[in-house]
């Protein structure tokens, strides 16, 4: 996209991605396609190809860009896929899922939040994104299976609805631990089995429902 900002996105491939091992020809084609800027409110825009969070509105924040694509890299994502995304959020990840696979459903419990993504989601034109406004710990029944599956909000375990609605094979990823710090979980499902390992350490907004923390 031709839009002033072509450069740092250029710039957060090559510092940010690169050197930590973000690899996956469609994740870095995405990053540096998907204008960022645009998810965040006015004012933070210059700061949107930064090393950091930022604040998306609600107590939320939208992830660091390398945990973005990093996350995105460990879904092993191919064009056919069908994906799951839980916190929709600003919608970022959500837009950088929709550039490299055929369909992405996304689930945000936050009204205000999802509102102002699916504008974004229709000045951009992603045709390819479906959303909703529920828990997104029950998943989303009605059109699984899925090829993937991602949570950007952290949990303290990993919900049951999901692992079920992943379909086989299938990768579910998602930050689980405690309040303050969690561990970045890769689940695979083949023939049958499922394993799991863990990627990093994170820290990510709460996963707020029925199978995540309790509403405060
Ligand atoms: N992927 C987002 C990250 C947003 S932060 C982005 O690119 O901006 C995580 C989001 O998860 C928050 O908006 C929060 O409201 C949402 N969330 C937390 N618990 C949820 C749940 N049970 N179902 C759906 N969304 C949830």
């Amino acid at each position: 996209m031709r839009d002033g900002y072509e450069k740092l996105r250029a710039r957060l491939v090559e510092e940010q991605l690169l050197p930590r091992g973000i690899h996956d020809p469609a994740v870095l084609a995405a990053m540096a396609a998907v204008p960022r800027h645009l998810f965040v409110e006015e004012a933070l825009r210059p700061q949107a190809y930064g090393d950091f969070p930022l604040p998306i509105g609600e107590g939320q924040t939208i992830s660091q860009p390398y945990i973005v694509a990093l996350m995105t890299q460990l879904l092993e994502l191919n064009k056919e896929d069908r994906v799951l995304e839980i916190g929709t959020g600003c919608g970022y990840q959500a837009a950088v899922l929709a550039a490299i696979c055929r369909q992405v459903y996304t689930v945000e419990r936050i009204k205000p939040l999802l509102a102002r993504a699916r504008r974004t989601f229709d000045r951009l034109q992603l045709f390819n994104i479906l959303s909703k406004a529920d828990d997104g710990t029950e998943g989303w029944a009605e059109r699984a299976p899925f090829d993937k599956i991602i949570v950007t909000a952290g949990g303290p375990s990993i919900p049951s609805p999901l692992v079920e609605q992943l379909a086989d094979p299938g990768v579910l990823v998602i930050p689980v631990g405690d309040r303050d710090l969690q561990a970045l979980t890769v689940l695979r499902k083949q023939e049958g089995e499922i394993t799991s390992h863990i990627e990093e350490r994170v820290r990510f907004v709460k996963l707020v429902g029925a199978h995540g923390w309790k509403a405060e």
